[in-house]
C-alpha cells in the first residue's frame, strides 16, 4: 500500500480544532482509497513558542524534512504577537521560514462557490453563471516582489525614489507554467494566462514562453487575458475562468479578488508546491484564513478549507486524484445536506442547519 509522511502542524486559534476534522476526513479516505499517512503533530507558531521557546523548532523543521508533505493550520494571535520582535513573530519565523526553506514556488489557491451557497457570494446570481470553480496559480518567488534592485534613495530634500525591480527568466516561467496546465488536465482543460504584455517586457517574455510550454498540453486550451481584463472579467463573468495563471503581483491580487467570490474564508484552502524530486512534488497545504482568536476554542469554526487543503495535499503530493476528489464532492455533499457553519449560515435559507466544527467534520467524513 501507498504510504505517506505527513507533518500536521496545526499552530494557534482555530488551527487545531480545524486540524483535527482534517484529519478525521483523511482517515475516512484512507478507509475507502488503498493509501495510508503516517501523520506526525508538531507544534509551531506560538505553540512552538511555548513548548520550545521558538515559533519554528528546530524539531518541527527536522521533521518536515523528513515527511513527504506539511499539512498546516495557522500561526499568530495578534495580542500576543507585538510582545516580542518582529522577526521571532510566528507568520515571519515559521510561514516565511518554511516557504524559503522548501522553494515553494508555486501557489494554488482553488474557489469553489458551491450552488446551495450563492447566497454567500457578493455577486448576483445571474454573474455566477453555470458556478464558480476557479483555480489561481500565482508564481511565489520571482518577480517585482524579490526583483533587484530593491531600494530607497535620497534625490534632494525630503525627495526619494523608490525602485523595484521586475524579473522574469524563461525557467522560472516554464516551471509555473508546468504546474498550471497540469493542474488543467484534471480539470476543466482551460488556462487562462495573465499577463501585461501590452506595456511590460515582462509580460511579453511570459506570453512567448507560456505559448511554447503549452504546446506541451494539446489537450488543454490556453487564452491570454491582460491583467485589468482579467480583473473586471472575474466579477463580471467568474464561470469562464477554470485555471489562471499568473505572475507573482498579479496572482497575489487576482487570488484574493478571486477568493472574495467563494463565500467565506473558512472555505478556501491553498497549497504552496516545490520542486518534484523522484517523481514526488514538496507541498505545504493550509488554509487561506488566519488563527480566528474571536472564534477559537467554541467549536465555531468552518473546518472545510483546512479539509479541502488535505484534499489538495492528496492531489498535488502523492498523486491521489480520485481520493481527493472524493473528498471534495463530500464536502459538496454535507453542505447540500445543509449544514452550516456560523460563517455561511443564513437564517433566511430554508432547510440550513447551523452546526459546529466537529459536526461538520463529522459530516464530511461520513459523506466519503
Ligand atoms: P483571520 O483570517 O484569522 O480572521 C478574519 C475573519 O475571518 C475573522 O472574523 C474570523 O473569525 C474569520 N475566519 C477566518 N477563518 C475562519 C474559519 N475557518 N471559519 C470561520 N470564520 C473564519 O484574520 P485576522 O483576524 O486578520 O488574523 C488573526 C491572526 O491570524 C493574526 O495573528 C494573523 O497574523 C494570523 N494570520 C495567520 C495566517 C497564516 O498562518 N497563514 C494568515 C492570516 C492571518
Amino acid at each position: 500500500m501507498n504510504t505517506f509522511k505527513v507533518a500536521a502542524l496545526a499552530g494557534d486559534g482555530i488551527g487545531p480544532e480545524v486540524m483535527r476534522e482534517a484529519i478525521k476526513v483523511l482517515r475516512a479516505a484512507e478507509k475507502k482509497f488503498a493509501f495510508r499517512i503516517e501523520m506526525t503533530e508538531a507544534p509551531v507558531g506560538w505553540a512552538g513558542i511555548d513548548a520550545d521557546g521558538k515559533a519554528l523548532p528546530d524539531s518541527t523543521l527536522a521533521l518536515c524534512k523528513t515527511s513527504d508533505a506539511i499539512l498546516f493550520g495557522s500561526v499568530g494571535l495578534p495580542d500576543r504577537d507585538p510582545t516580542i520582535p518582529r522577526e521571532e513573530r510566528p507568520e515571519r519565523a515559521a510561514l516565511l521560514r518554511i516557504r524559503k526553506e522548501f522553494g515553494l514556488f508555486a501557489n494554488l489557491r482553488p474557489v469553489k462557490l458551491p450552488k446551495a451557497l450563492a447566497h454567500a457570494c457578493p455577486l448576483a446570481k445571474e454573474r455566477q453563471g453555470d458556478g464558480i470553480d476557479i483555480l489561481v496559480v500565482r508564481e511565489l518567488t520571482g518577480g517585482m516582489y524579490f526583483g533587484q534592485p530593491k531600494k530607497t534613495e535620497s534625490i534632494g530634500v525630503g525627495d526619494f525614489r523608490a525602485t523595484d525591480t521586475m524579473v522574469y527568466t524563461t525557467p522560472e516561467i516554464e516551471r509555473i507554467a508546468h504546474v498550471a496546465f497540469k493542474a488543467a488536465q484534471l480539470r476543466r482543460k482551460k488556462v487562462t494566462s495573465i499577463d501585461k504584455a501590452n506595456v511590460l517586457e515582462n509580460g511579453v517574455l511570459w506570453r512567448d514562453v507560456v505559448t511554447r510550454t503549452g504546446k506541451h498540453y494539446p489537450g488543454v486550451q490556453l487564452e491570454h487575458q491582460f491583467v485589468d481584463n482579467a480583473a473586471m472579467q472575474l466579477v463580471l463573468r467568474p464561470a469562464q475562468f477554470d485555471v489562471m495563471l499568473c505572475e507573482n503581483m498579479f496572482g497575489d491580487i487576482l487570488s484574493d479578488e478571486a477568493a472574495a467570490l467563494g463565500g467565506s474564508l473558512g472555505m478556501l484552502p491553498s497549497a504552496s508546491l516545490g520542486a518534484a524530486s523522484g517523481g514526488k512534488v514538496f507541498g505545504f497545504y493550509e488554509p487561506a484564513g488566519g488563527t480566528a482568536p474571536d472564534i477559537a476554542g467554541k467549536n465555531l469554526a468552518n473546518p472545510i478549507a483546512q479539509i479541502l487543503s488535505g484534499a489538495l495535499m492528496l492531489r498535488h503530493s502523492f498523486d491521489l486524484n480520485e481520493a481527493a476528489t472524493a473528498i471534495e464532492n463530500a464536502v459538496g455533499k454535507a453542505i447540500e445536506q445543509g449544514n452550516r457553519t456560523g460563517d455561511i449560515f443564513s437564517p433566511n435559507e430554508p432547510g440550513a442547519k447551523k452546526i459546529g466544527t466537529r459536526e461538520m467534520g463529522d459530516a464530511i467524513a461520513a459523506a466519503i
